[in-house]
């Protein structure tokens, strides 16, 4: 009797999906990658074999875009990411066994043009809406298990970054300035993921905001401030490599990544220099700005300042954070250098 139900089900199950046995093998959906402008974002969905049918459709209102891939299949079996003000999410999940739904949900509507070559599915997206305020991206150095360093007491370098990039974000509010912080509680961020949030945010700065530790002299104090330098082939390498891009099909989002990077090392410099002018108007001892090749200010795609804001290691300093006093002397800093920067009023 058991084996006469468990045989039932077994052709149930088969009927059900008849089309996967019949019609293998699907193509996988490998990847969905995309590069967000201001004013226009391209989606890249790659499959592993060409697809039996696809088909694109706009939502209701245009607020977006259904693809429906026949003969596909998620390995995963789902996928859903957020982005920004432009595009809401990007979710791909199966209809059936055999047909995948990539539903692309839009903040602002946009015209799509489509590009269907063989494996891969590309939509160049083109954003009615052209307005927009300059983004800038406030990222709290360390947090949750990684405190950073620590100084006098106890005091966690994780918990000072994120009261002063909080207070900037305050006293920004008047401004035309969009303010994004990469964490806004106590929780550990992955170093590539504040990056990737800064890129989906389509950031116009980044300022990762940390404090400096010398134990062995605790009477060091001041500022150094970092932008990113670099050389254009191991550039690409890194990118290449971190990003999980093929140098031959992948060749020209590699391409506009090292030249995004490339345009905006004036920006970053320009901007560590305003910032080291505004340490020097408030008082706080400038030590220098300097090139380095931090793993934040690497895959940003924007200008990118690493801010190293004074010594943990300095007793006075922690007493000058623990007050309160640094932690508005920092924000207005930023405030202003940021203000300066983008020309606001
Ligand atoms: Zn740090």
């Amino acid at each position: 009797m058991s084996d006469l139900i468990a045989k039932l089900i077994n052709l149930k199950l088969i009927s059900k999906y008849s089309a996967v046995y019949l019609n293998l093998p699907l193509t996988q959906l490998t990847s969905i990658k995309t590069i967000i402008q201001k004013t226009d974002a391209r989606i890249i969905i790659e499959l592993s074999s060409s697809p039996e049918d696809v088909g694109i459709y706009p939502l209701v209102n245009k607020s977006g875009y259904l693809i429906k891939i026949k003969g596909a299949e998620i390995p995963d079996s789902y996928y859903y990411e957020e982005y920004n003000n432009k595009i809401n999410y990007i979710k791909a999940y199966h209809y059936s066994p055999t047909e995948v739904w990539i539903q692309v949900k839009l903040n602002n509507s946009a015209d799509i043009e489509e590009l269907i070559e063989e494996s891969r599915i590309i939509l160049d997206l083109s954003f009615k809406d052209k307005i927009t305020l300059p983004v800038l991206v406030l990222d709290p150095g360390h947090g949750g298990i990684d405190p950073g360093a620590v100084g006098p007491n106890k005091t966690f370098e994780k918990d000072i970054t994120l009261k002063v990039a909080k207070r900037a974000q305050e006293l920004l509010k008047p401004y035309s300035v969009d303010v994004y912080l990469t964490r806004t509680s106590d929780v550990y961020v992955d170093l590539h993921d504040r990056a990737v949030f800064s890129n989906e945010k389509v950031a116009d700065l980044f300022v990762s905001l940390h404090l400096n530790d010398y134990p062995q002299d605790t009477t060091v104090y001041g500022s150094e401030v970092y932008y990113f330098d670099f050389s254009e082939s191991a550039y690409a390498r890194r990118i290449a490599y971190r990003e999980n891009l093929d140098f031959n099909t992948d060749k020209t989002l590699i391409e506009t990544w090292v030249t995004d990077k490339e345009n905006s090392l004036d920006e970053s410099e320009k901007f560590a220099n305003i910032l080291g002018n505004y340490l020097n108007v408030n008082g706080v001892k400038l030590r220098g700005v300097y090139t380095a090749e931090f793993a934040v200010l690497a895959y940003t795609r924007s200008p990118a300042v690493l801010f190293e804001m004074e010594f943990i290691s300095n007793p006075k300093v922690v007493d000058e954070f623990t007050s309160g006093k640094y932690v508005d002397v920092f924000a207005e800093i930023i405030k202003n250098a940021v203000i300066d920067f983008f020309g606001l009023k």
